[in-house]
């Protein structure tokens, strides 16, 4: 069996009011938090209302801020953390889906580097002061992973900083999902699924990190049929979110892979969600494999027939994204993109040209 070590030392607290029954978490954790989320979503979920009667509660205090936007770009971050560092806070607040929990680990990292610029965030490792994620969207499972993926407009794409940073807590309530419209349920539910699915299948993936993207596909597949009829229950909505923390821990193990990679291109260009953008590319990513145990299992587990059952289910699922046109001159320019990163290419178990990236872009968008 190949070698393999397994690292998460997030504490996981899951349950309905799990926020205001551990209250005592956050006591644990600091003496002055910054709350970061998104500009509306917190605040009708009644996750806000929840955090700040925990803290109130605990005599903690706090500021908020609640200015981060989908995929936060580094300048967010960079604005928060001066916040932060003036008012003296010593632990962040992650509220909302991954872009408020990954900005608030970006920032948690220049709060406590007070005398270094962002450039930092690309460098070895520094410190970070705690971070706690209570996520509102059940997909990106960044409660559970020590990434923070930001915006870099100078490299016109998204990629995830050097630091690895692993929340010190992540209260899961998916009462705070059922706020969430179909369409950010799907694209969200299918990042989880691309994890998984690219989890399984990278470089990294372990004989220990199979077992954890087999029980994650199991619980994926009771919930297709909610995903494709856009009915969600209670039950779904726990499921779904406790399928994407899973997902998270996965992936914190084994890193995503290519899909993830190209769909960056798709989301900075073409402003297309982020677990769409996965999902558009999922099924030519899988054929690359060619004749694969491993894409059989997933099939088999998710109760596809083939490949091209899967991809029927992610046409369904997105069907608006379907409708985008790209002309030839995009895909040589996200062809070339990729191509020139061969750090991340090499998640692919074989090698792959640049033909054979300009093939999946085609067969995927075209
Ligand atoms: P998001 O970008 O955080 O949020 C998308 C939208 O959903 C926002 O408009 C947000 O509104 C809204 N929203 C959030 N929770 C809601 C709720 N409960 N009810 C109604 N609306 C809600 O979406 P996401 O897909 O969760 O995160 C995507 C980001 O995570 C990308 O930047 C991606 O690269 C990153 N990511 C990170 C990891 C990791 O391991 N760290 C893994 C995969 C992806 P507000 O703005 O008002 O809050
Ligand atoms: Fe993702």
């Amino acid at each position: 069996m190949k070698e393999f070590t397994y690292f998460m030392p997030t504490k996981i607290v899951f349950g309905k009011d799990c926020i205001i029954n551990n209250s005592n978490i956050f006591k644990n954790t600091g003496t002055k938090a910054m709350i970061v989320t998104g500009r509306n979503s917190a605040k009708i979920n009644g996750s806000e209302k929840d955090v700040i009667f925990a803290l109130e509660k605990e005599n903690i205090e706090y500021i908020i801020f609640d200015e981060v936007e989908e995929n936060p770009d580094v300048e967010i971050v960079v604005k928060a953390a001066e916040i932060g560092k003036k008012e003296k806070v010593d632990f962040v607040i992650g509220i909302g889906g991954g872009s408020p929990m990954d900005a608030a680990k970006a920032i948690s990292c220049l709060v406590a580097n007070p005398d270094c610029t962002e450039e930092i965030l690309l460098e070895e490792q520094k410190k970070h002061i705690p971070v706690i994620e209570i996520p509102t969207t059940a997909g990106t499972g960044s409660e559970a992973t020590p990434l923070s993926v930001l915006t870099f407009h100078k490299q016109k794409t998204k990629s995830s900083i050097n630091q690895r940073i692993f929340a010190e807590c992540a209260f899961l309530d998916a009462k705070y999902t059922e706020s969430l419209s179909p369409k950010i349920t799907n694209n969200t539910a299918i990042d989880a699924l691309s994890h998984i699915i690219e989890g399984y299948m990278a470089v990294k993936s372990n004989f220990f990190s199979d077992i954890i993207a087999e029980a994650a596909l199991k619980i994926f597949k009771e919930c297709i049929p909610y995903i494709e009829n856009k009915e969600y229950d209670f039950e779904i909505r726990e499921k779904l979110l406790i399928c994407s923390t899973i997902a998270g821990i996965l992936i914190a193990q084994t890193g995503t892979s290519l899909p993830h990679f190209f769909g960056y291109q798709l989301t900075y260009n073409k402003h297309i969600a982020h677990g769409a953008a996965n999902g558009m590319l999922m099924t030519e990513y899988l054929k690359l494999f060619g004749e694969d145990e491993k894409v059989l299992n997933i099939l088999n587990i998710l109760g596809m027939e083939n490949i091209e059952q899967l991809q029927k289910f992610f046409k369904t699922t997105l069907k608006e994204y379907y409708d985008i046109k790209f002309t030839d001159e995009e895909i040589d320019m996200y062809t070339d993109n990729t191509y020139l990163k061969k750090e991340k290419l090499s998640t692919f178990p074989y090698s792959i040209s640049k033909e054979d990236i300009k093939k999946v872009y085609i067969a995927s968008l075209m």
